[in-house]
């Protein structure tokens, strides 16, 4: 009968995805012993000792391991290696839902005060539900005009506004005021600095010259980072993987945009350098057609020592559970929880925001 798998390759592969699932050290051992044990035997003892049950006499070799060399000298897929494909992830999964949990809030979400499509109560209120201690409402600025950004007076109605609103909400939660303020052509922040300066938290974003060369396009980012007031870097390069999900409306969203979005152009090493030398946050943009940065700038930040922000860019209620995908794109990148801004409690955020260099 022709030998149709390798037993050796899978007891490796088993050891392999034992590992990078983070099980304990003596298991995947025991499948690496086994494989460097019957690496050396000839094809017809190997055969042979499967056959009479014989293999676990030689050392490194489990009834476990055995197993999975008779069914694989069978040439069936080993059980063992067929259930720890098939929950393959299941780890992952584990590590995106404690970092989901950890978050007690969310740093950049907007209401029809700008483009969003829901009244700030409304948005408290599914954030109350979400289990949220804060959320940071960050309408645009004024030169967004097309999302019907805030001019000076009228943010300071809006403040007002809040100061209502959560006179008025459940005990334990509250709204933070903030702005997601345009970073201008020349890397200055759309907003009066006084205005800046009052907010508990500012997110800044890029949202015009997006095509920008490179050269220019990082100085405009690095200025914007060194500015004191800004706290969070938003979605890092621009881009759009993907339509729009239906019904959902945005920025810019008036039912004849591009459909996709190239990434801008600039040196991320050195904007996530600056990040990290004037503490200023990456923002993790959740929404389903941003995932921005993608998840290869994610681990340069991480490297580069950043603290990020995991947020929703919520322009609806529904909208402020997708946490969960930046959570999801997050863990994958092995961002721990304490570099992440919003995992922090409502007071901590604003000193962190009040005192940063
Ligand atoms: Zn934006
Ligand atoms: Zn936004």
């Amino acid at each position: 009968m022709a030998r149709a798998r390798d037993p050796i390759a899978d007891l490796r592969r088993i050891a392999f995805l034992l590992e990078r699932a983070n099980e304990a050290t003596y298991r995947v051992r025991a499948f690496r012993s086994a494989a460097k044990a019957l690496a050396g035997l000839p094809t017809a003892e190997l055969t042979e000792r499967a056959g009479n049950g014989t293999l676990t006499e030689l050392a490194g070799v489990g009834d476990v391991t055995a197993r999975c060399v008779a069914e694989s000298l069978a040439g069936e897929e080993p059980v063992y290696l067929r259930r720890l494909v098939a929950t393959e992830g299941s780890d992952l999964d584990a590590e995106a839902t404690a970092l989901r949990a950890a978050l007690r809030g969310d740093c950049h979400t907007h209401s029809d005060w700008s483009d969003g499509g829901s009244p700030i109560e409304e948005m408290a209120l599914a954030a109350v539900e979400l289990g949220h201690e804060y959320l940071v409402l960050t309408d645009h600025s004024p030169r967004l005009t097309v999302a019907r950004g805030l001019t000076a007076a009228r943010l300071r109605q809006q403040l007002d506004h809040v100061a209502q609103v959560n006179a008025a909400l459940p005990e334990g939660f509250r709204i933070l005021t903030g702005i997601e303020v345009d970073i201008l052509a020349d890397g200055s922040l759309d907003q009066d600095d006084d205005l800046l300066a009052r907010l508990d938290v500012v997110v800044g974003s890029v949202h015009s010259g997006l095509k920008d060369e490179r050269s220019k396009m990082t100085r405009r980012m690095l200025k914007a980072v060194a500015n004191p007031h800004l706290d969070i870097l938003g979605h890092v390069t621009g881009r759009m993987v993907s339509s729009r999900p239906a019904g959902v409306t945005g920025p810019g969203d008036r039912g004849h945009r591009a459909r996709t979005r190239a990434e801008s152009d600039f040196d991320a090493d050195a904007v996530f350098a600056a990040c990290a030398e004037h503490d200023t946050a990456v923002e993790i943009n959740s929404r389903p057609e941003r995932q921005d940065p993608p998840k290869r700038l994610i681990r340069r930040a991480l490297e580069a020592g950043c603290r990020f922000a995991i947020n929703t860019d919520a322009h609806a209620p529904g909208q402020l559970d997708w946490q969960r995908f930046g959570c999801e794109r997050a863990a994958l990148c092995g961002v721990p929880a304490d570099r992440v801004v919003n995992t922090w409690s409502a007071e901590r955020l604003v000193a962190w925001t009040h005192d940063r260099p």
